[in-house]
């Protein structure tokens, strides 16, 4: 918990081991397309320190947190999610969660949208 680890992928990505289309990177967050997209504008927002989830997550986080969600309207408008758009954080094996690297899907653009991520 909350240690980079060697064989996460996203820890991976986050330290440029891996490629990834880069949507917005700063100090403590980076964003990027989902490489299966479950909607036309399919982008996910990550700490670069390694959470697992929400459960891995406290108030100590919530300055963290906060700037995640706080990029999301500006992120997805630049991405053309203009009309709305849908954000998704999959949560253990109920969440249906493959990436043990928490983050936040956005879903939007111009057609299709609640097509992506109908997982419940
Ligand atoms: P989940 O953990 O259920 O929220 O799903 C993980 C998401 O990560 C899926 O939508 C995958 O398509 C996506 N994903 C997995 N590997 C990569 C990668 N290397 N680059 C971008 N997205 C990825
Ligand atoms: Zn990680």
């Amino acid at each position: 918990m909350g240690n980079a680890s060697d064989d996460c992928i996203f820890c991976r990505i986050s330290r440029g081991e891996i490629p990834c289309r880069k949507v917005y990177e700063d100090d403590e967050i980076l964003a990027f397309h989902d490489i299966n997209p479950s909607a036309p504008v399919h982008f996910m927002v990550i700490p670069k320190m390694h959470l697992e989830n929400l459960y891995d997550a406290d108030l100590a986080h919530q300055e963290l947190l906060g700037r995640m969600m706080g990029r999301l309207g500006q992120l997805a408008r630049e991405q053309g999610a203009t009309d709305g758009f849908r954000v998704v954080i999959n949560n253990g094996r109920v969440g249906r969660q493959e990436v043990y690297h928490l983050h936040m899907h956005v879903l939007g653009g111009p057609e299709r949208l609640g097509s992506g991520m109908n997982r419940t």
